[in-house]
């Protein structure tokens, strides 16, 4: 019988239960077994809400106090030696979170680093190898939480991460060596899991190895069958789960695998349907994932059904079905949207839906006739037929206008080096001018300000005085510090792509759409509708505002449409790349209204620029093509003497530095000061001809850096990037920084440009 199943649910619970109390339990507020009973409750909440919504396997191990690749270096016992226990005693919660946050009564307890999930938002907790390193089964979680679900009576399929993925994921640390060598090591542990869950009365276990949809060195691909050939013998049904691209390369080792099932892709990569189907041995379950697990639209059913349906009649009983990945990647449960009209909430479809979707799917097979399949059928296809025609999707003055841009919108009318001379004619800015990323700190005062705008008890009048008061703040303080191109702080902005979507036509917002970034921090992406529109401009009020107030230069602040895209939940009835076009129409309108205004420099932040790269180096032409066009229609509308800025926030130039030349930006501030300059490397070897401002101080840490550290960092830039060309700022917005230290720093900094002009 085709069988609905999950391979993963959101662990931060409807209200973000979780995230309040690892953060109570972190103050303090609330006791470890507080904290346990709120994680017991939860996964027994979830359980129940998919087995209500018609899933008939339940992922167990999906659940994480921080974080589920951390979860399993305790499991393996791959726990950094500045965190390990002492006397031997076995690792618990503080050993967990002190890895995760670091520590905090000790000198050399640093947290391990964190990066993103392959494309996802969503970040990991690197595992740490050492060239001794020992694995040791050391931590009980996944057996205790089978038992608690079987306990309930679920019918339980755990998830583990496979170890080739695991060990991709980690970095190895003090020696340089193959973490691939650790392999042979690393598999008895599996084994012992395996057998352990059996014993628990398990049938089938979930093997997660997204890696499988990457470009995979011919080492790591030939690991795979040696690893699961030994493996096989082990007691218990293995699926192999694969999410976050198509198998391409991979797909005949993945097929042939000696394990039970195997699950793909098919909203990510609908190509790789019916390939499969040749590939894929007689004995094999195969698990199609239909829904999509990282997006908040409905499935078009009966498209999931033709492909099921087809798979169904050469599969027969060896069919399932479930979402594309984990469910990790969506917010929770539509239900509590109380604020959505009854139009767009018809559309959505949040964890919970999703889990009655893969259900119904699977019903669909098995009793095609029977009524609940027939309605949600009508359902489905009411919601496609409503969207096609929509107004609220469709706005014909949009499609039309991105219909008539021509190449010549992307490009600056003259080339850099006409324009640089004629902007420093018009600028008129000391050599290594000083500037800011954006943001000062946001004090509480101002965020209790905007709450209470937003909630309606201060009115229009009384929040712009309170903004324009911070405003003025922030200019006397850049003009006593002697910055050259001031900021007007940001103060009025809860997040740099929610304060644009909010003022753009398209967008729409929901009150409970979080979704977990990291631990306990969860985003609430706004959601791309339909055409995007800008109604009317959105900062130029501030900004003129500003400028009012000072003679010095003061830049424009807007983030980037590949930005806005990244950080937004996309349509799916348009590419990527018009979506981004769209975007960088409205933010071309901003542009040059701020011109008009008499802006002189307008800096467009493209932070998520560098992370919107596919995972398969074969996309990544595409992908920057249109990236870096939709910068330059955003940006190409302005005079020659108008200055560009783009900020970038730590990235790896190297292989994309052609790209971000293409950009064009007239000046470009990114993160380096952690770096030692080193990533300047890229522009070196590039010859970036356009002006460059690496960042002289870490703005993550209170820690006020020296004027000689700064100026050493300096004079580093400036052995690889012509004098001429360099910039000094920070590395990044200073937001989450106090008012003291950033003053402090401000004036370090500054004065180690002084002290360079003095030396040229
Ligand atoms: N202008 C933004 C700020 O200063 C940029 C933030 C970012 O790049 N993440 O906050
Ligand atoms: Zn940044």
């Amino acid at each position: 019988m085709t069988l609905a199943h999950s391979l993963g649910f959101p662990r931060i619970g409807r209200d973000r239960q979780l995230k309040k109390a690892l953060e109570g339990f972190w103050q303090g507020t609330l006791t470890e077994a507080q904290l346990r009973e709120t994680g017991r409750r939860l996964r027994a909440e979830h359980w129940q809400l998919q087995k209500d919504a018609g899933i008939e396997l339940l992922p167990v191990g999906d659940f994480a106090w921080y974080d589920q690749v951390l979860t399993h270096s305790l499991m393996f016992g791959v726990i950094p030696e500045r965190f390990r226990p002492a006397d031997g005693a076995r690792a618990d919660l503080h050993t967990l979170f002190a890895m995760a946050r670091g520590a905090t009564d000790s000198c050399c307890g640093h947290a391990q680093e964190m990066t993103k999930w392959f494309d996802t938002n969503y970040h990991y907790l690197v595992p740490e190898f050492t060239a001794d390193q020992q694995f040791a089964l050391g931590w009980d979680q996944l057996f205790e939480e089978v038992e608690e679900a079987l306990a309930l009576g679920h019918r339980v399929k755990p998830v583990v991460l496979g170890p080739l993925t695991y060990l991709w994921l980690g970095k190895v640390k003090g020696s340089d060596f193959d973490r691939l060598d650790l392999l042979e090591s690393l598999l008895p542990l599996y084994g012992e899991i395996f057998q352990r869950l059996a014993q628990q009365g398990v049938e089938w276990v979930q093997i997660d190895e997204p890696v499988l949809v990457l470009d995979l060195p011919l080492a790591w691909r030939n690991a795979f069958e040696r690893a699961y050939n030994l493996l096989q013998k082990e007691p218990l049904k293995k699926l192999v789960a694969t999410y976050f691209g198509g198998l391409e390369d991979n797909l005949g080792l993945a097929a042939g695998l000696p394990v039970d099932g195997l699950h793909i892709d098919l909203v990510r990569a609908p190509e790789q349907y019916p390939a499969i189907l040749d590939r894929l041995p007689t004995y094999k379950v195969l698990s199609l994932g239909l829904v999509n697990g990282r997006n908040v639209w409905r499935c078009d059913l009966d498209k999931a059904l033709a492909v099921l349906h087809h798979a169904h009649e050469r599969l027969g009983d060896r069919l399932w079905v479930a979402p594309s990945c984990s469910l990790l990647h969506s917010p929770v449960d539509l239900t509590g949207e109380d604020q959505l009209d009854d139009e767009l909430r018809s559309w959505l479809a949040f964890a919970v839906q999703k889990c009655e979707e893969v259900a119904i799917l699977a019903q669909a097979i098995r009793e095609p006739e029977a009524p609940a399949v027939q309605a949600a059928l009508a359902r489905s296809r009411a919601v496609q037929a409503g969207r096609a025609a929509s107004p609220r999707i469709h706005r014909p003055e949009v499609q039309q206008r991105l219909a008539a841009v021509s190449r010549a919108d992307s490009q600056r009318t003259a080339p850099f080096a006409e324009r640089i001379r004629r902007q420093r004619a018009h600028l008129q800015l000391p050599p290594f001018p000083t500037t800011t990323i954006g943001s000062f700190p946001q004090t509480p005062a101002i965020r209790q300000t905007r709450l209470a705008f937003r909630q309606g008890r201060l009115g229009a009048t009384e929040y712009t005085e309170a903004m324009r008061s911070e405003i003025r703040h922030a200019i006397r303080l850049q003009e006593e510090l002697g910055l050259d191109v001031l900021v007007h702080g940001e103060a009025e902005r809860n997040d740099m792509v929610e304060y644009f979507a909010e003022q753009l036509e398209g967008y729409a917002f929901t009150r409970f759409g979080w979704v977990q970034s990291y631990g306990s921090r969860c985003v609430k992406p706004a959601i791309i509708v339909g055409d995007l529109n800008r109604p009317r401009p959105m900062t130029v009020d501030w900004i003129s505002y500003a400028q009012s107030q000072t003679r010095r230069v003061m830049k424009g602040m807007l983030t980037g449409p590949v930005t806005m895209l990244m950080w937004s939940f996309p349509r799916e009835d348009v590419s990527p790349e018009v979506q981004a076009r769209q975007l960088a129409l409205a933010i071309r309108d901003e542009v040059l209204d701020l011109e008009a205004a008499g802006i002189r420099i307008i800096q467009i932040d493209e932070a998520a620029f560098r992370e919107g790269l596919p995972l398969r180096r074969a996309r990544w032409p595409a992908y920057l093509d249109w990236a870096t066009e939709a910068f330059r229609l955003s940006a190409s509308g302005v005079r020659d003497e108008t200055q560009i800025h783009t900020h970038m926030c730590y990235s790896e130039f190297n292989d994309v530095i052609e790209s971000i030349a293409a950009m064009d930006a007239d000046v470009i501030t990114i993160e380096t000061s952690r770096s030692d300059m080193e990533l300047l490397a890229a522009f070196e070897r590039f010859a970036y001809p356009n002006e460059i401002g690496p960042g002289v101080y870490d703005i993550h840490s209170p820690r006020v850096p020296s004027t000689e550290q700064m100026i050493s960092l300096l004079r580093k830039a400036a052995q690889r990037i012509p004098a001429e060309q360099l910039w000094v700022n920070p590395d990044c917005g200073l937001k989450t920084r106090a008012w003291p230290e950033t003053r402090e720093a401000l004036a370090n900094m500054v004065a180690a440009a002084r002290q360079l002009r003095t030396e040229l």
